[in-house]
């Protein structure tokens, strides 16, 4: 897909530019970079098989500060050129697709200090290209945390992480990003930048936060963040972990722990064949049900307490060693260092896996997950050497569905997408828009889920709609991203 949105500045014109706004050593224009840069999904084909089909950005901005995005975006704003937002670069639905011509990718990676870490106020405030473990272990090792950790951890910065509505392992107890954000620091497209100060609430209007946190870099430049903080209680954690025949059985013990009142920080449920993967050393083909307690020792004692009587309350559960689980989550966290060692892998094999994550009430959820998995098994002709799911961030009212599907590509590398990943993501979306769940549950719409939008949102979507006219009235901002291409 390559769509021309100006023929106004050629792409020469573009870097000479921005070279001359920002300086040579802030302008790249290096092939390779500029490749890896048109695409994100670190998992998929481009990037494993080298095959880069989309139109290469004119150049990689690298913005030193707040003035200078709202430099690069004006410029932008007035010459119609499209910019696509990056930070740690580990988007998977497409949202750092460079689909239009001449794009320029602002990388503010390297806009990367912590600015504060206020103990009293419980605050801290970086920019956007500081990594959450960069801010994490600095916490750590004053006894805070951000209480954030999603997988990708080692790579997503704040930038990234607010712009995708990102959500980590901790959120039962946490919530997600949107839950921690108390102020920020944006810059719209004709350069005005916005401050959101720091308040514990605050009942003047709208919450306006909420423009900007999940908004893709479709409307506006995230520059600066402010996180609560959390005090830090490693030594309460408690581990639980628990085998049983069937996933309803385990939504509803999940549904029991949440609706009663408690908080465990871990609420995770694996299907079998989910739990086979991750699991095989003691799942023994069936469901594994997963539990962290913690916090101050009474919380933590309290919850884990509850958490066995409620589990002992259904019938056909066993309890495994809660050191299983804890060695088990000790390293679920994806190890970048051997990124290339998997795609090596990969490339050998050809068997590569993906997901699509949604939520759904607890009244559906488990028909959303039936549902789904019988349509792709019925519908799909993959080799499959994994098709299963898993629950990770449970609520009052539902839960998410994390679908997982390793296949082999046994076909051209360049139709993978179109061929097998799309038409089981459309499936997936499709039974959960049926039951009145959401296609997305935390790595957003990006460019491969914007055909659904209107479903998703029925007759709210004049509301979103308005959101991108007013904010980012000539369309320069991540064009294709949350919002149709057509559009
Ligand atoms: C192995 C792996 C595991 C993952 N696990 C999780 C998980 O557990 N939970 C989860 O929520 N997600 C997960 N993700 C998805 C992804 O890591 C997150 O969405 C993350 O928040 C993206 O942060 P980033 O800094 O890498 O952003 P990027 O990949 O750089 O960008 C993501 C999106 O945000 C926009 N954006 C980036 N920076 C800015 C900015 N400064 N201003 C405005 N827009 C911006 C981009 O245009 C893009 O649309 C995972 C991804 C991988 C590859």
């Amino acid at each position: 897909m390559s769509v021309t949105l100006t023929d106004q500045l050629t792409r020469e014109e573009i870097v000479a530019a921005y070279t001359e706004m920002l300086g040579s050593d802030r302008v790249i224009t290096d092939e390779q970079v500029l490749k890896e840069n048109s695409v994100d999904r670190y998992y998929k084909v481009e990037n494993i098989f080298g095959v880069y089909s989309l139109p290469l950005p004119a150049a990689v901005l690298k913005p030193a500060s707040t003035e200078d995005v709202a430099k690069i975006l004006s410029f932008a704003n007035e010459h119609l050129i499209n910019v696509v937002p990056k930070t740690g670069g580990s988007a998977t639905e497409g949202g750092l697709e460079t689909v239009i011509e001449n794009s320029i990718v602002v990388d503010g990676s390297t806009m990367n200090k912590i600015i504060d870490i206020n103990i009293e106020d419980m605050l801290a405030t970086v920019q956007c290209g500081v990594g959450l473990e960069q801010l994490e272990n600095e916490l750590r090792e004053i006894g805070y945390t951000t209480g954030h950790s999603p997988q990708s951890k080692p790579l997503a910065q704040f930038g990234g992480l607010v712009a995708t509505r990102s959500i980590g392992q901790f959120s039962t107890l946490y919530g997600g990003i949107e839950d921690m954000v108390v102020g920020l620091e944006t810059v719209f497209p004709n350069g005005e930048i916005c401050r959101i100060k720091n308040v514990p609430r605050r009942a003047a209007g709208p919450d306006i936060r909420h423009i900007v946190i999940g908004n893709e870099g479709a409307l506006t430049y995230i520059t600066e963040v402010t996180v609560k903080i959390f005090r830090y209680y490693p030594e309460n954690n408690k581990f639980y972990g628990y085998l049983l025949n069937d996933i309803k059985t385990g939504l509803q013990i999940l549904r029991e722990v949440v609706t009663q009142g408690y908080r465990p920080s871990v609420a995770r449920l694996y299907d079998k064949e989910d739990g086979l993967y991750h699991f095989k050393h003691f799942s023994d083909g069936r469901c594994v049900l997963i539990f962290v307690a913690e916090g101050p020792e009474r919380i933590a004692q309290a919850t884990g307490t509850a958490i066995e009587e409620i589990v002992a309350s259904f019938d056909g559960v066993e309890r495994v060693d809660g050191a299983l689980i804890e060695d088990w989550f000790n390293h679920l966290n994806w190890d970048v260092s051997k990124l290339e060692e998997e795609r090596i892998e990969i490339r050998e094999t050809l068997v590569n896996g993906f997901t699509t994550e949604i939520s759904g009430n607890w009244s559906v959820i488990g028909d959303i997950y039936e549902n789904a998995l019988t349509r792709i098994r019925a519908e799909i002709p993959a080799q499959f050497t994994m098709l299963g799911g898993h629950s990770s961030h449970s609520y009052l009212n539902g839960t998410n569905m994390y679908f997982v599907y390793y296949y082999k590509i046994d076909v051209d590398p360049t139709d993978e997408r179109t061929t097998y990943h799309d038409p089981i993501q459309n499936i997936i979306v499709e039974e959960t828009l049926k039951l009145g769940g959401s296609m997305c549950h935390h790595h957003g719409v990006g460019k491969h889920r914007t055909h659904f939008l209107a479903e998703e949102y029925g007759s709210s979507l004049s509301m979103l709609e308005t959101l991108k006219s007013a904010f980012d009235p000539n369309g320069i901002m991540n064009r294709g991203t949350i919002f149709p291409l057509e559009k």
